[in-house]
């Protein structure tokens, strides 16, 4: 069988386990899962037919905080999956030291496939279906893969309908008009951003990099248009249609601001880009510097790994890269810049998005995006640091991963165990 996205992320978490000598009871502990809410619901349809859905939220660990998580919309969410994207989670909060413990939340659906009204249905009764376990104390969602929002102005409209109150701390990622945060819709894209500055700071940085980006929604648009502007040539961009390659560069700003538009990539490039087609597997394996998986899971595999020309890959998405694939990276000398650092800008700004909601302050845009490159500098540092100083040829995941295991295991200790 091949491997699951729960797989991958166990076998991570085993790994450094092993390498930092984790006494067995933590190692119980840190692969238990909190609380799972697995739910089917009725959603009615424009023609007033009704169709079944089935949804998920996990809480993971909640040693360090209330839960966070984003809520994807996807074909092919299943359990394991949301409870491997919520064990991430708990690491990626503790790596940028963010007071939230860990939680993804899905529903089996194509939003596509929706229109407008009956995209607001299915959000408003799934919101109601977590509203036992949800709240601004306990667990606050976020956007991810096919929600945005739009989507989390509904989800905080209904939990406040319930309360007789608006509670704009119960969800991140809101609209800015309804207290959402300056920043946090380019955040993910602008850590990312950051953290390759970083990582390249002794070796000429950014100017002139050769990139590739896959994936063009939130998280991809946003890093493809932040790197072209730090002088980076973005040479491949694509999506779930399309994958376009344009040798001195795609204008990768103009196409992120059509697709914040609405538009598709497809029309982009039709109406303005002039860039050639290319397979969309060309992406990944294409003659550049850096690589970012921007999209789905799991799309660097032990096939294409060998294939891949890139000295970096830039993790934007979550568990882009096979347990296979990892270790052909070691093996080639390829850095991979771990998701739960990489991305982990869109969990630190909703952190400031929960903090200003919770104080009904307003932060400048200048000042989120400094706060974010303090945390999200000293989280990659910290496991760079750690990296070094490590004898056996470990990579910046398992640096990443000792640093957010260790975090986790020194709550919990300090907490105890009830009763
Ligand atoms: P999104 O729905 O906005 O965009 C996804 C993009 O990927 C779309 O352009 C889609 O066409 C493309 N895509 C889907 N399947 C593809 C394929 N097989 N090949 C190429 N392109 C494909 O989603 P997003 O919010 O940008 O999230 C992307 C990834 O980043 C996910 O793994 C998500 O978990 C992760 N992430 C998102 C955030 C956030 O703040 N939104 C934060 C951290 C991590």
């Amino acid at each position: 069988m091949s491997e699951s996205m729960l797989d991958t992320v166990l076998a991570q978490f085993h790994r450094a386990a092993d390498q930092i000598g984790l006494k067995e009871d933590h190692r119980e502990t840190m692969t238990a899962f909190k609380r799972i809410l697995q739910t089917q619901f009725p959603v009615e349809r424009d023609d007033g037919s009704f169709d079944i859905y089935e949804g998920y939220r996990v809480h993971h660990n909640v040693a360090r905080g209330p839960a966070k998580g984003g809520i994807r919309y996807a074909p092919m969410v299943s359990l394991d999956e949301v409870k491997a994207l919520a064990m991430l989670m708990t690491w990626k909060c503790a790596v940028v030291n963010v007071p939230f413990g860990g939680a993804k939340g899905g529903v089996i659906v194509d939003p596509a496939a929706m229109s407008r009204g009956e995209l607001e249905n299915l959000t408003r009764r799934f919101t109601t279906e977590l509203e036992p376990i949800i709240g601004p104390d306990s667990d606050i969602p976020a956007p991810d893969m096919g929600t945005n929002a739009q989507v989390m102005a509904w989800v905080m409209d209904t939990y406040s309908m319930s309360r007789g109150y608006t509670v704009p701390g119960v969800v991140t990622g809101k609209p800015v008009a309804l207290g959402g945060s300056a920043g946090r819709q380019e955040a993910t894209g602008r850590g990312l951003m950051y953290v390759l500055q970083d990582h390249l700071r002794d070796a000429g940085g950014i100017q002139g990099r050769k990139v590739a980006v896959q994936g063009f929604g939130n998280v991809g648009s946003v890093v493809a248009k932040l790197l072209q502007m730090e002088g980076a040539v973005v040479t491949h961009i694509s999506d779930k249609d399309i994958a376009l390659h344009y040798p001195t560069g795609v204008d990768a700003a103009a196409a992120a601001n059509y697709v914040a538009q609405g538009g598709t990539l497809t029309e982009w490039n039709e109406e303005h880009g002039r860039c050639e087609v290319v397979d969309a597997g060309d992406v990944l394996t294409a003659d550049v510097d850096v690589i970012v998986p921007a999209a789905v899971e799991h799309v660097l595999t032990e096939e294409n790994a060998p294939h891949v020309k890139a000295s970096i890959v830039l993790e934007a998405a979550n568990g882009p890269t096979t347990n296979a694939a990892d270790a052909i990276f070691k093996e080639r000398d390829i850095t991979v810049i771990p998701d739960i650092v990489a991305n982990a800008g869109g969990v630190t700004v909703s952190y400031f998005e929960w903090v200003q909601a919770r104080q009904y302050v307003r932060w400048s845009e200048e000042r989120v995006n400094e706060e974010l490159r303090r945390l999200i500098t000293a989280g990659y540092q910290t496991i760079a640091a750690r990296q070094m100083s490590a004898k056996d040829g470990a990579t910046l995941r398992d640096a990443a991963n000792w640093i957010g295991i260790e975090r986790v295991v020194e709550a919990t200790e300090l907490r105890g165990i009830y009763p």
